[in-house]
């Protein structure tokens, strides 16, 4: 939503993405604040019954209700859009609900939708069981292999919806390669960049056609509250999609609007600190005798390392995975368990992109309502453990990892 500041000094064009995270956003009230106001409030007071008629006319013309814009959202948006390089960005409550949003903004009955089998778990649910309910059918395929994606779109495929890298496997896809199939059928391409964020990964530089987000992982960054958005053309954004929450109202609220615009302030020094960290951890992981194997795109090792590299600005990102060496699934999820439980500095929790490294089991949680054929299809053993790392000093996660480590050779 762009609604003109009043008394804003313009940036100047060509700033770095660096200067545009603390810099974009909305002017400050007239009590000239540095910190950028949390406008807490349902409504706004019109200063005449034609300017009101005019707002609720035009709502890019002034604010009137918060279903419909909110400074504060304003402001998350304006620089979420600038870090992807994007026309524009519609803030939502969650990332789960820009996904519907996106799916209420572009499908209807008799349409098709080609997705990775390696999505996040509740993206999976929404398209295979709650979108088809709708008439949407959704094809799974393979996150890698990209003849399986132009084996899949068809006349009536809309879009195709990737995630890279994914969870807990970091497996990687071509964003430039699924956008000329996308394109090729006039479909649109969607990227979940959760994981990379703008910091390593501008889809849309890439030839995607909308980014989403869950804000309330990176951007926000210090585990606080849920967000989300959709970028991309002020046509898609202006035009379907803020009109459509305008009525839908699944809006972002404004006080976690607020939350997340000033945690983009840091993203870009904690993305590369954390990214570091987790390099520094995923090589000594992978030297370790009872380790079996590390998914990390930073390594050598990692079957789309070199991808990875040219697509994520040479960054692995924060988030590895690892399993531990055992001669049975039961073995492996009790040294996994072990592991887990001998930490005293991570923290037990599925979710990530905090400043405090996470540590959690995929198979009995993310993963835990497939049927175990599903999970071995899906490469979530039993002894794969996910890290999602933070801030702390790397050399005290590791020993904490030693620590379960450690003991797993003399386990059973
Ligand atoms: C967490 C997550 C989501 C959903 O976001 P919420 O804010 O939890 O609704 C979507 N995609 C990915 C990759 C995620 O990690």
């Amino acid at each position: 939503m762009t609604t003109t500041d009043p008394g804003a000094r313009p940036l100047p064009e060509g700033l770095h993405p660096d200067t545009l995270a603390v810099r974009t956003g909305i002017a400050p009230s007239a009590y000239g604040e540095s910190s950028e106001a949390l406008y807490l409030t349902s409504g706004f007071v019109q200063p005449d019954a034609d300017t009101s008629a005019r707002r609720f006319a035009h709502p890019e013309q002034g604010y009137t209700y918060s279903r419909t814009g909110n400074p504060s959202v304003t402001a998350f948006e304006r620089r979420l859009a600038a870090l992807e390089g994007a026309e524009a960005a519609i803030g939502t409550a969650s990332g789960m609900a820009a996904i519907l949003l996106m799916g209420l903004g572009l499908l209807k009955s008799g349409d098709h939708v080609v997705c990775s089998r390696s999505m996040f778990g509740s993206t999976l649910r929404l398209l295979g069981q709650e979108f088809a309910r709708f008439g949407v059918e959704t094809s799974f395929v393979s996150q890698t292999d990209v003849a399986e994606w132009r084996a899949a779109v068809r006349p009536g495929t809309r879009l195709l919806f990737a995630e890279t890298p994914t969870n807990p496997l970091t497996e990687v896809c071509d964003i430039a390669a699924l956008a000329a199939i996308a394109h090729g059928v006039g479909a649109r391409l969607a990227v979940d960049n959760c994981f990379a964020t703008p910091v390593l990964q501008r889809p849309l530089a890439l030839g995607a056609d909308l980014v989403i987000h869950s804000g309330t992982k990176f951007l926000d960054g210090q585990g606080r509250v849920m967000a989300g958005a959709i970028c991309g053309s002020r046509e898609l954004i202006e035009g379907v999609f803020a009109p459509l929450m305008r009525t839908a109202g699944m809006v972002l609220a404004p006080f976690n609007a607020w939350v997340v615009h000033k945690g983009m302030e840091t993203l870009a020094v904690r993305v590369r600190a954390q990214s570091d960290h987790a390099l520094t951890l995923a090589r000594w992981l992978e030297r370790h005798p009872a380790v079996e194997r590390v998914f990390y795109p930073g390594l050598p090792s990692h079957p789309q390392h070199a991808l990875a590299m040219a697509q994520q600005a040479g960054v692995g990102g924060a988030v590895l995975a690892f399993s531990v060496r055992a001669d049975a699934p039961e073995q492996a999820r009790a040294r996994a368990f072990h592991v887990i439980d001998s930490t005293r500095v991570c923290s037990i929790a599925t979710n990530l992109g905090d400043v405090k490294t996470l540590i959690c089991h995929p198979a009995s949680t993310s993963h835990g309502r497939l049927s175990e054929d599903q999970r071995q299809a899906a490469g979530v053993v039993q002894g794969l453990i996910r890290l999602a790392v933070g801030l702390e000093h790397p050399g005290d996660i590791q020993d904490d990892l030693a620590r379960g480590l450690d003991g797993c050779r003399n386990t059973t």
